[in-house]
């Protein structure tokens, strides 16, 4: 059977009556319509997901649905935003119907835990192609932006680097299997609360989704600093250190994409509002630059800065 264009929008997406309260108008208009509270700024971000560039062929639709929606809450949270609505702009090459219904759960499962409504999109012929816009709210004044970062701010980490990369490296027969480590790859997990909790604590933030090295170099060259990194204190699950150990590439943490945490600054005064489970990895500091201390020896870090499409 044929699937036309508006009977799969109906069929896979326009599925469920909107759970935000932002949502005033959802799929099937023009255009969706965002109650913003008074007082609240709108948070915008968008990020694509390419066959072969992002994913290779024959990904499972569900993991590809849930990193797409992912990867957008991700900027959300690194900003410090309340994500509460989402479009979707869908490539497709044909109207494959369990394709479709593969890929529509994993977005939606993950949308129904942050109670983001799906509030429209659009649907074209193409090589494949998957596109999102996440929106989010944060109360006027208080996004955790990239320039914030001054001398004498500690430098956190929320959670493990490098086992994304750890995962491409097995897929690309590199590396030894480790379930852990392709789940982190194909599922990550946004910090959307942890970025909730960090405004005003955080004096900046962004997610590492093109490796620490570069990421942290945003918001050095963003705030005007320069940075000390603690190699030694960056948190590495048992998987990627075992890894360093066999092939002694103790890069890959500064590197690796794809990881979705959040690396963050904040004045020692605020030290003591750290939330749980973060880990402090360096210091900033006015000479601009990234110095990287590794078994008690400091030297100036100028490596591969993670992965650039141009
Ligand atoms: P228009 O021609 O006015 O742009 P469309 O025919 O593209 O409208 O889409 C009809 C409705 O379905 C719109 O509300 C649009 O936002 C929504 N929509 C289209 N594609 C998707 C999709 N992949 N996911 C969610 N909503 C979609
Ligand atoms: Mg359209």
């Amino acid at each position: 059977m044929r699937l036309g264009e508006f009977e799969l929008i109906r069929r896979y997406f326009d599925v469920e009556p909107p759970q935000n309260a932002a949502t005033a108008l959802g799929i099937g208009d023009d255009c969706a319509l965002l109650d913003i509270p008074p007082g609240q700024q709108l948070a915008v971000t968008t990020d694509a997901m390419v066959e072969t560039v992002h994913f290779y062929p024959h990904t499972d639709p569900a993991l590809l649905g849930h990193k797409l929606l992912a990867v957008n809450l991700s900027d959300l949270a690194a900003m410090g935003a309340q994500p509460c609505a989402v479009t979707l702009s869908l490539t497709l090459p044909h109207a494959d119907p369990d394709w479709l219904a593969a890929f529509a759960g994993g977005f939606l499962q993950l949308a129904r835990r942050h109670q983001v409504d799906l509030i429209g999109g659009d649907t074209t012929r193409g090589p494949l192609c998957l596109s999102a816009q996440a929106l989010g709210l944060i109360p006027a004044g208080q996004a955790l932006r990239r320039g914030g970062a001054r001398p004498g701010d500690m430098i956190y980490l929320s959670g493990d680097i490098g086992d994304a990369g750890l995962g491409l490296k097995i897929l690309q027969g590199r590396a030894f299997n480790d379930p852990e480590a392709l789940e982190r790859l194909h599922r990550p997990t946004p910090r959307v609360e942890l970025g909730l909790q960090l405004r005003g604590i955080a004096s900046s933030c962004i997610d590492i989704s093109d490796g620490l090295a570069a990421d942290l170099g945003h918001i050095l060259s963003m705030s005007n600093v320069g940075a000390r990194l603690e190699w030694d204190k960056l948190p590495l699950s048992a998987a990627v250190s075992a890894y360093i150990l066999e092939t002694g590439d103790w890069t890959l943490p500064l590197t690796a994409g794809d990881d979705y945490e959040l690396c963050f600054t904040a004045p020692p005064e605020k030290q003591r509002q750290i939330p749980p489970g973060c880990a402090c990895i360096g210091e900033i500091q006015s000479q601009p630059g990234l110095r990287l201390r590794r078994f008690g020896r400091e030297h100036p870090y100028s490596g591969n800065s993670g992965y650039a499409h141009f």
